[in-house]
This record gives C-alpha cells, structure tokens and sequence, in this order.
C-alpha cells in the first residue's frame, strides 16, 4: 500500500513539478548568491519533493531592485485597461495546466486533490475579480466651494509590495496577495512558505512570458533568512503578511521603523454556535467543513463550537459518526477527505494539544491519535473533545489541526461572552432557521466574517480579514486593491 503511493507520488511529481526551480527574479530563474538549497517534503510519503534555492538577504535585495525598476520602468507605465488583460491571461494560463497546479499542491502540502481544486478555482476567479478591479480604481472629486477651485483624488500605487505566504493555501493565498497588488500597479516580492514554494514557482513559470520582467519576482526561503529582510526592506513600502499572530507582530514591528503599511492576516479561534432550532444535518456539515476542511489547516476553523443543550446529544452522535467515517488516506486518491498535516512536526504539535487537553480533563469523543496505515507520520484523526475549561489552553491557542473543543450552553449571553473570550476575531459560525436569530448572533460576535447555516466560503469580493490579534486589512475584495495604493489629493487653484 505504502509503495504503491509512493509510487504515484513520484509519478505524478515527474508531470507537475515546475520545469525551473530558482528564485525568480527580474524575468529569469536563479540560484542564491551563496548557492544555499533546501528541500521541500512531500509530507505523505515523506520523500523529497525537490531542491530549491534558499534565497537570504542578498536574494531578496536583487528582487526589491528588480521590482523597484519594474515599477519604476515598464510596469509602472502599464495601464489599467492593459493590466486588466495580464491578469485575465495569468487566470487562463492558470485555467489552462489546473490539473498540474491542484496535483502540486497536493504533493506539496498534502491537501486531498478535491479541496486543492477548489483552491485552484478561487485561484483563477480571484485574477479574474482583480482584473475587472484594475477599471475601477477610481478616485473623486470634491463638490465645488469657495472660488475656483478643483479638488479630485487619486489612487497610485505604493511601488514595490512584500508578500509572504504561510503553507496552509500556498497558491490560493498567493492570489490573494499577488492578484490586488498587480491590479493596483504595483510590482511584488512574492516569499512563500518553505514548507510548500513549489505551486509559487509554478506560478512564475506560467507566468514568465506574461508580464514584463521585473513585476513579479519569487523569493523562495526561511522566514528569518529571506522573509525578515523582506518585510524589512527600506524599498519595500508596502507588507502584505498572512501568517501566525507572533510573526505578523514582529512585521508589524520592522515596518513601524520605516513607517511602511502592512496588511496582517493572522491566526484565529473561531466559534460554531448551534442554536435550538438549527437544522442537524446542515449544523453537522458545516462542523466537519470548520475544523476537518484542509485537516484543521485553516486560521478560519471553527475549532470552538458551542452547541445547546436542547440538541447537543443528538448532534454530538451524528458529528462524531461523520468523523468516524472521513476517509483518511492519500491525497491524490479521489474518495480522500482528509490527507497528511503538512509535516510530522505539524502533527506532532498537534497531538501534544491532544495529550494537553486529556491531561486537562478533557474527554476525547471521538479520534486522538494518529491514524492506522497510514505511510507516514503526518496524519492525524479527526477528533473532538469536550469537557474543557474554555481557559485552557487547547481551547484558547490556535491548534491548526483536526481538533475540536465543545461547549454546551443554554444561556445566549453566557454563550456570546465565551464566544468572544479569546484573542483572535477572524471568522465564526451560526446554525439557525431564524433569520433575526441569525443576524442577532451575527452582530454579537466579534469577528471579521460570520457564516450562516454554512462554514468556509470565501467568495471574490467578500472582504476577508480578522478583528483583535487576528490582523489589520482586508483581502479578497474590492477594498484589497486599495489597501495597495496611497490616496494623492490634487486641490487645484484655477485662474
Ligand atoms: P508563520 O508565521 O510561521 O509563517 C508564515 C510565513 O512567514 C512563512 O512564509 C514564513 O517563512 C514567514 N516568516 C517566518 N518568520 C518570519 C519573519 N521573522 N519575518 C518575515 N517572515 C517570516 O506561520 P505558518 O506556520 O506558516 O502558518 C500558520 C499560521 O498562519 C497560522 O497561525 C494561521 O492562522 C495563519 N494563517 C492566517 C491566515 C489568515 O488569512 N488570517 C491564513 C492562513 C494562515
């Protein structure tokens, strides 16, 4: 079994690893100065995926430079309309090899084939949203007022634009950075995660012949080595971060130095509320959706759920048999629902939460443990635990994995006051059939999205971002490729 998917791993990684594999800069693939690699794990067979340059600051020097000329150069000159165009043709040139993305990224991160196409899909829809945003960028201008004057504003962008991307949605997150910053005119670093540069480099190859050399440039690295001196490069005017909360503090830190504006899309903790009168069936999908979906990997996982006691016995049976039956397995096979965690490191921490949360009382409903036959160490069961304190410590830190705490509650402010007692605010959950009861909630909850009667959508156009510890911007929407430009008044005195 084990060799059989090995087998088809390196099979399937002969078709879709990306043709070159150097860091991207100004138009061409190149080593690292120093010549340093590192190598890239396909975390369910535990096998080598491919060697790539550990870029360092030297590296990410020649890319701000590059990305500076391009902005200042060829790029810089693009307009809207012809930018438009480059963004629909990266979509399409993506559309075109979706099977050799969605099958990288599956390698690469471990993610089951079924969520790395959706992943890829919003890949694709998001350039094309950010391509119809680049016509729409429009500044304003000021109702006349004392004597002849005329005010109007306009949007510019900031230059150059630092992303660096976490491993959870390498390519999915990419999008989300590269796409505004584009749109908005501006030319990007791109550092992806170590754990997962491939679907990044892929992209540059796609892409080499679309845009001029220069406005888009990849870095793969360490964060130390290559992202710190990104997100703290003079030339660098503009951070968009997503990543964990004590990383993105650091960013936020190097940035005030140079009084550069950052977007931070950080972790999260998020609460499933099931109220009485919500439809189980439904309730019990969107649990599975929060916290298995991409095997717990997602800042958005509603990790809390909060279910009445009116119905918790029955949800709890039916949540726990529909863990039970989650095919577990290789991420390539199409009846996968949930793959490796991207490394044994990442499975390891997490089921030291499990041994935490056992060792604090809690009552393990269903998983715990690492799979059977599975060929490596990555996995982890899908599991539910309930009886915590909501103080604890596996209910208040970020896990990142398949677990989930549960609460009983019957008193709604009781509820609501445990909901919000964490640091983060990114995402939630409410399952109702009563559409007041549903905005009540919705309101009450203090976070930056709230899903009714459904969990982990994120359509282009919905701004995505987090209140308290979970970050400052939004992405996703319109007001991302505003968030990459500075506003310019022109007040104009006419005589
Ligand atoms: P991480 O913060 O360790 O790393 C994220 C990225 O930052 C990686 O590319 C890494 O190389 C880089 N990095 C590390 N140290 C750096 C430094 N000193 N300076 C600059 N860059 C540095 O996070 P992770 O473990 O890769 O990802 C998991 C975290 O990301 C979780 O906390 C998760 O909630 C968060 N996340 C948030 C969102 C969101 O949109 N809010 C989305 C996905 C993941």
């Amino acid at each position: 079994m084990s060799d059989e998917i090995t087998d088809r791993h390196a099979e399937t990684a002969a078709e879709v690893l990306p043709e070159q594999r150097g860091l991207y800069v100004d138009g061409e693939f190149v080593d690292a100065a120093d010549g340093g690699t590192f190598e890239t794990t396909d975390p369910t067979t535990g096998e080598t995926l491919a060697e790539v340059p550990a870029g360092r600051a030297e590296d990410v020097d020649a890319a701000v430079a590059a990305a500076s000329a391009a902005a200042d150069g060829e790029w810089g000159a693009t307009g809207a309309s012809e930018r438009q165009q480059l963004l629909h043709e990266i979509a399409d040139r993506i559309e075109e090899r979706k099977t050799e993305f969605l099958k990288l990224e599956a390698l690469d991160n471990g993610k089951p084939t079924r969520e790395a196409y959706g992943d890829v899909s919003a890949v694709i829809d998001h350039f094309r949203y950010f391509a119809a945003a680049t016509r729409l960028n429009e500044g304003t201008t000021l109702p006349a007022d004392d004597g002849p004057r005329h005010v109007s504003t306009v949007h510019e962008p900031y230059g150059v634009v630092g992303a660096v991307v976490p491993w959870n949605f390498p390519l999915l997150i990419t999008s989300w950075k590269v796409a505004p910053a584009l749109a908005a005119g501006n030319a990007v670093v791109l550092k992806p995660a170590e754990q997962t540069p491939l679907t990044a480099l892929k992209l540059a190859n796609v892409v080499d012949d679309v845009l001029p050399d220069g406005a888009l440039n990849v870095v793969t690295g360490f964060g130390e080595a290559a992202g710190a001196p990104l997100t703290a490069h003079d030339d660098v005017a503009k951070v968009s971060f997503t990543g964990s909360t004590a990383v993105g503090r650091e960013v936020m830190k190097t940035a005030a130095d140079r009084i550069a504006d950052v977007t931070l899309e950080l972790g999260g903790k998020g609460p499933l509320v099931v109220h009485e009168d919500a439809d189980l069936d439904a309730a019990v999908r969107a649990a599975v959706l929060a916290i298995f979906y991409n095997t717990g990997e997602t800042c958005t996982a509603g990790s809390r759920l909060f279910v009445h006691d009116a119905v918790a016995e029955e949800f709890l049976d039916r949540l726990v048999e529909t863990a039970e039956g989650l095919a577990i397995g290789d991420p390539l096979a199409r009846d996968t629902r949930m793959g490796p965690k991207v490394s044994t490191a990442q499975a390891e921490r997490t089921l030291d939460y499990v041994e935490q949360a056992r060792a604090a009382g809690g009552n393990v409903l269903v998983g715990g443990g690492r799979p059977d036959d599975t060929p490596s160490d990555a996995f982890v069961e899908p599991t539910v635990i309930e009886g915590l304190s909501h103080d604890s410590a596996p209910v208040q830190e970020e896990i990142f994995g398949p677990v989930l705490t549960v609460f009983r509650w019957d008193d709604y402010d009781e509820m609501i006051d445990l909901a919000n007692d964490v640091d983060y605010g990114l995402a939630a959950g409410v399952m109702t059939e009563s559409a007041s009861q549903a905005y009540t909630t919705a309101g009450d909850l203090e976070v930056g999205t709230v899903w009714v009667n459904q969990y982990q959508d994120f359509p282009a156009g919905m701004p995505f971002g987090g209140y308290g510890q979970s970050g400052i911007g939004r992405e996703t929407a319109f007001e991302t490729v505003r968030e990459f430009t500075r506003t310019k008044s022109i007040d104009v005195s006419i005589r």
